[in-house]
């Protein structure tokens, strides 16, 4: 999905591409991702919260304090204005620990679920399952219905400390106000959808594996791409209802609804208002958001009820803006073929590195071939590692399409909100004090984590843009 902000970097991030699969699941999933959402802001998507109430008396405050973010100098005579992220002392501190904290689980996490899949294999664990799973039945469904929840209750559970923590934090930082009880139902939901979805992606591929060894990854590919759009295309009506509440965004915010008609009237670009949604996130979060999904009929714009609570109307106009600029320029559709065409690479990768790594290990982990279950895992290892080292090109081109985005926000809103760039680069800093966005994020984590650009970035350029004044044609809204 493409939303206004992003996992900035860390643990969202994870939460979502990394809440790994199966194979292909994990692959898909995290192409889903890619493609089907985008949030507003910086990446992230799980939990952020500040305290609302302060949120305003902090921005004014920040005129007093010596802004610590800075990265621009202050252009000149501008009336007072956001021309730079600034946080207050406290949230500062908060923010760059809070922002810390997650880029250290974000690796210590991936680190972690590579040293448990192979202590799996190392250890005899996926043999084990396999025989087990084996002498149950003749049948090879129900040995995959066994296997499946063997293995990933196992994976999970020596996982779960790492994403408790990862929810206290988020508790701590007032980002989740999401209790225990219900944040411990969420994830059991997903562990169920999780299995489902291994359990056919696993029959498949190994009945493609039997029939085709040497040309498994090329057959495999056709149905895991109709799965990815299948899985697009059937996310917001299916499995994002089973986690937040949704309403027409018509029910309670006709208002609003009607102002956005006439941004996509500016944009020539109707969206019909049965496609606008409002999600209940205040009830499980603090953080603001907003993002695009779906394909087809399933196609559309997603409001948090938080941001509307949080901003002013003209802020989430710009919001919604940015939104419709991934909308309209085909964002989800672009990040479906790119989620196929590196699913094609990926399955390839993983054919070659099956058997190379069976050739000389296979023996030691008890692993028959690649049709063994068991093989199964060392799939499993092997796109982690994949996911891993292509998180820098993934978030690279998600950050390029933000920064298109942020720029179509800013045409569409201009002419139709007074004073739109501030209000813009005001959204910005709201959106950072609450989802305590880290002021100046080290190079090499917005390289390989961001999924937008940084907030302070992306604040100086609302501020500053003005093809209009210039006399320049704007990009993309003329
Ligand atoms: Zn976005």
């Amino acid at each position: 999905m493409r939303s206004f902000t992003g996992a900035r970097g860390g643990m969202q991030t994870l939460t979502n591409r990394k809440r790994v699969v199966s194979v292909v699941m994990m692959a898909l999933m995290s192409a889903a991702n890619i493609c089907a959402q985008d949030s507003a802001t910086t990446g992230k998507t799980t939990e952020k919260n500040a305290a609302p109430a302060s949120a305003r008396e902090t921005t004014k405050k920040q005129q007093d304090t010596p802004p610590q973010t800075s990265r621009v100098e202050a252009n000149s005579a501008e009336q007072v204005s956001t021309e730079q992220y600034t946080l207050s002392h406290e949230r500062y501190e908060k923010a760059v620990a809070y922002s810390r904290a997650g880029y250290t689980l974000y690796f210590f996490y991936y680190f972690l679920g590579a040293i448990v899949l192979f202590l799996i294999l190392r250890l005899g664990v996926a043999a084990k399952f396999r025989d087990i799973a084996e002498n149950v039945s003749d049948k090879r469904w129900i040995q995959a219905l066994v296997f499946v929840p063997l293995l990933f209750l196992t994976i999970d559970l020596l996982d779960l400390p790492v994403s408790i923590y990862w929810h206290a934090l988020s508790r701590r930082y007032e980002q989740s106000i999401q209790g225990w009880g219900s944040w411990l139902s969420d994830w059991m939901k997903r562990e169920f959808l999780r299995m489902g979805f291994a359990f056919v992606i696993i029959l498949i591929l190994f009945a493609v594996m039997r029939r085709s060894p040497r040309r498994w990854w090329l057959y495999f590919w056709f149905p895991t791409v109709l799965i990815l759009l299948g899985l697009i295309v059937v996310t917001p009506l299916v499995i994002d209802p089973m986690f937040n509440k949704f309403e027409p965004l018509n029910k309670r915010y006709p208002d609003l609804v009607a102002s956005i008609e006439k941004l996509t009237e500016h944009a020539g670009v109707p969206i019909p208002a049965e496609q606008m949604f409002l999600m209940m996130a205040s009830e499980k979060t603090n953080a603001i958001n907003a993002y695009v999904t779906g394909l087809g009929a399933s196609k559309r714009v997603v409001i948090w009820d938080t941001t509307l609570q949080k901003t002013s109307r003209d802020e989430a106009l710009f919001i919604v803006g940015h939104e419709l600029g991934h909308y309209v320029l085909g964002h989800v559709r672009r990040g479906f073929f790119m989620g196929a065409a590196g699913l094609l690479f990926a399955l390839y990768f993983l054919f070659r590195g099956l058997q190379w790594a069976l050739d000389r290990w296979g023996k030691d982990w008890k692993i028959r071939g690649q049709e063994d279950w068991a093989a199964f895992v060392v799939l499993l290892l092997l796109l982690q590692m994949l996911l891993f080292c292509s998180s820098p090109v993934i978030n690279g081109l998600s950050r390029m399409e933000e920064h298109a985005a942020d720029i179509y926000g800013l045409e569409v809103i201009h002419g139709l909100v007074p004073n739109s760039e501030e209000v813009a680069a005001h959204a910005f800093q709201i959106l950072g004090e609450l989802d305590l966005s880290d002021p100046n994020p080290p190079e090499f984590i917005t390289f390989w984590l961001y999924s937008h650009p940084p907030l302070a970035d992306r604040l100086v350029f609302a501020h500053t843009y003005d093809p209009w004044a210039k006399g320049e044609s704007p990009k993309y809204v003329k």
